[in-house]
């Protein structure tokens, strides 16, 4: 089969390797789309990535497909299904405690970028779901992103009629600010793309503001969006630096919750006011990956277009063009999501219209 398979910092390469044999439990997977993602740009990056991947391997997360060989009678061969890229054990003490998020044994599958997927058993017990019969692909691969963002909102617990300020318009920033939409809050979205506000406002955000968050912007937030200049209620950072972790901080209003959700290199430290923390009764949330609950959840909104899938899958484009989607994606000049095909020829460019037709 066609793959993508990393090799090293930016190195990837499009190779013909064995479709990987189905083991008992197990599902192999005919990749229909795959999405690509801000961490897999990180891996290519980078090399490798510390907890999931090690190079020579196949990488990419999202993805939704048709079984092709199963011993699973919840799955038999012909179901389309989308899967997350994880499950809980169950066992240990984390989801014991109902955090399966934080599961200490995290059972991960990669390779999407590629004509077939092996999901391991674990994650087909867990988190493996059928689709509606008229849900295409290239919007059901969202459930894997959209779940994490879920639990960014529950885990605030954001509420009708508060303001909430989203920093960042990337994908998860768009998601988190659609899931405050969909929970009656007035919604601000702060981003120095143009491009990125303006799918923003699809999506129903009340006002977006464009620049890089200098001091002084965050003063004219507060100014401009907040009553009496204390504050948003909420704020959600989905940007992943220690320095818009600050800012987030200094712009939410006494009582009010933040969720620093962008996870940051490792290393880095957040620095916050002792006296702002406790006389000021601020929350801070940092919300990590998704539950087998928020996976459910994230498909039924996909499903049923409360999250407009398209409005952040904008293009289609084939497996054999990825290593260019790396680069463009590198160079800030992609839309919030593009949706691999495998089946597609090379150089072919889908519009978000034309990717319904991609079941
Ligand atoms: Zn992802
Ligand atoms: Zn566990």
């Amino acid at each position: 089969m066609l793959a993508c398979v990393l090799h090293g910092k930016e190195d990837v390469r499009l190779e013909r390797i064995p479709v990987p044999k189905q083991q008992a439990g197990e599902l192999l997977v005919r990749v229909d789309a795959a999405l690509t993602c801000g961490t897999d740009l990180k891996v290519y990056l980078r090399g490798y990535h510390e907890r999931m991947i090690s190079p020579p391997a196949v990488f990419g997360h999202e993805f939704a497909g048709e079984v092709v060989a199963s011993d699973n009678g919840r799955f038999p061969i012909g179901t389309r299904i989308v899967a997350a890229n994880s499950a809980p054990c169950w066992d240990c003490y984390f989801c014991a405690l109902d955090k399966p998020n934080l599961c200490t044994d995290l059972l991960f599958v990669n390779g999407a970028y590629a004509e077939y997927i092996r999901v391991p058993a674990r994650i087909v017990d867990e988190n493996c779901l059928i689709l509606p019969a008229d849900l295409p692909a290239s919007k059901a691969a969202l459930v894997e992103p959209l779940a994490c963002a879920v639990k960014g909102i529950e885990d605030v617990a954001v509420n009708e009629g508060e303001k909430v300020l989203v920093i960042g318009a990337g994908p998860l920033g768009l998601m988190l600010a659609r899931l405050s939409v969909l929970a009656g809050a007035e919604v601000t979205s702060v981003d120095d793309q143009v491009d990125r506000l303006v799918v923003a406002r699809e999506l129903g955000v009340a006002s977006t503001v464009t620049g890089r968050l200098t001091p002084e912007l965050v003063e004219q937030l507060r100014a401009e969006y907040t009553p009496h200049k204390l504050g948003f209620d909420c704020v959600i950072e989905a940007v992943g630096k220690p320095e818009t972790w600050n800012q987030a901080v200094e712009l939410v209003r006494p009582a009010g919750r933040v969720n620093l959700f962008g996870g940051c290199e490792k290393g880095t430290e957040l620095r916050v006011d002792t006296t702002r923390l406790h006389y000021d009764e601020i929350r801070i949330y940092a919300s990590f990956h998704h539950t087998p609950e928020t996976v459910r959840k994230a498909l039924e909104l996909i499903a049923t277009s409360e999250v407009p899938a398209f409005s952040l899958v904008r293009e289609g484009r084939s497996l054999l063009d990825l290593p260019n989607v790396l680069q463009e994606m590198r160079a800030g000049s992609t839309p919030p999501k593009t949706a691999i095909f495998p089946q597609l020829p090379s150089g072919t460019r889908l519009e978000a219209e034309e990717l319904e037709r991609f079941l």
